[in-house]
């Protein structure tokens, strides 16, 4: 097996769903501190951080990831234990086998590899995990970056080895995401006797014109880097569960992604209007769980494109869509973010699985994006 490999199948066969970490960043951090590197563990709460770096000063290049993976699901539906790791058939099974332990071994690989050869390189490079990226995200990457903002490190250029690859390894990288508006709604109604309507108000009847109105909004266009807002209804709960019943309340939540085109004020705003204007009694919790951020050119896009068109062959599409990463937490400061991982296709699913070539091909382009941007 290559170097990369055990290490992967190392991190998997520690159980580490959020937060729990395992001893994944301390044996991670012991192993890159015999080729140099200095870390700083940061502890907030029950989510163990890590932050570890070789070289001095700017450009600062940060590989960023989690050592934490989603519950396994119905273990007995696994074919083999989703915490044993195993290679079946050039595949590497196990929980956190894409999301994201292969990345993070793939990374760590890299760094040696590059130190190895260029000890004495310019500028910082390094390794940011959390162990709370898949559940609260609280005191995870969020708060590393505050600690790194007070202490006046800027991170100039940050890959984060979220699964980006649609098909096979390279296609798809990410130099943006969408962001992520949610919220708890609640129509309040009178309950009342199904025969005596007149002496209720039935919450899902006066909901129903909004709901048709919002779920057939167009909210924008999107524009050259993201595709159009999209809203959806993700629950919809109302009745007592009695067929006589007219129910007091609903209880909707929803979600918007959201391009650049549109603000959150600007989409809570239409929102509140259309809820206002069918007259309806309720109340709206909004949660924000990430602006929309992009990178839209610059060295790091630049070694990234180049670096997977040498190792892997081709020109990786570059895209905005998917889920919310920790990349939200660092765009604030500015930093260039790309992602380029391996293929999701089983991320969060039973029999999560990586092709067990792909992570050593993935650590060469790690490797090769170091010395585009140093060397
Ligand atoms: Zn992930």
């Amino acid at each position: 097996m290559s170097d990369t490999l055990t290490l992967a199948t190392d991190l998997i066969s520690r159980a580490t769903v959020t937060p729990v970490d395992a001893g994944c960043q301390q044996m991670l951090a012991e192993r890159l501190e015999r080729s140099g590197f200095k870390a700083t563990h940061l502890r907030y709460e029950d989510v163990n951080n890590l932050w570890i770096t070789h070289g001095e000063g700017s450009p600062r290049f940060i590989y960023v990831g989690h050592t934490d993976v989603v519950p396994a699901g119905p273990v007995n539906q696994w074919i083999s234990d989703p915490f044993k790791p195993e290679i079946r058939e050039g595949f590497l099974y196990g929980r956190g086998a894409a999301d994201m332990k292969g990345s993070i071994a793939s990374m760590v690989t890299a760094m040696e590899r590059f130190v190895a050869s260029y000890p004495d390189h310019a500028g910082t490079i390094g390794l940011l995990l959390t162990s709370d990226e898949e559940g609260p995200s609280i005191n995870g990457t969020r708060k590393v970056i505050e600690y790194l903002v007070e202490q006046n490190m800027k991170i100039d250029w940050c890959l984060v080895g979220e699964p980006s690859s649609k098909k096979t390894l390279g296609d798809v990288i990410k130099n943006g995401r969408r962001g992520s508006l949610g919220a708890k709604l609640t129509v309040f109604g009178i309950q009342g006797h199904v025969a005596y309507p007149h002496l209720a108000r039935n919450p899902i009847h006066l909901f129903a014109p909004a709901l048709a109105e919002l779920s057939s909004m167009r909210w924008d266009d999107g524009n050259e880097f993201y595709p159009p807002t999209s809203f959806q209804i993700s629950n919809l709960n109302a009745g007592t569960g009695a067929d006589n019943v007219i129910p007091g309340h609903l209880d909707v939540m929803f979600n918007f992604r959201f391009s650049t085109e549109v603000t959150q004020a600007e989409l809570e705003q239409k929102v509140e209007e259309i809820l206002a204007r069918h007259q309806l009694e309720y109340d709206i919790e909004w949660k924000l769980s990430g602006q929309p951020f992009v990178t839209t050119k610059g060295e790091l896009l630049n070694a990234v494109i180049h670096a997977v068109k040498e190792t892997i062959g081709f020109e990786p599409e570059v895209s905005t869509g998917g889920g919310t990463s920790d990349g939200r937490f660092i765009a604030p400061t500015g930093a260039q973010i790309v992602e380029l991982g391996p293929v999701n296709t089983t991320i969060h699913k039973l029999n999560e699985c990586v092709k067990a070539d792909d992570l050593d091909t993935l650590s060469s382009t790690y490797e090769n994006i170091l010395q585009r941007l140093f060397c």
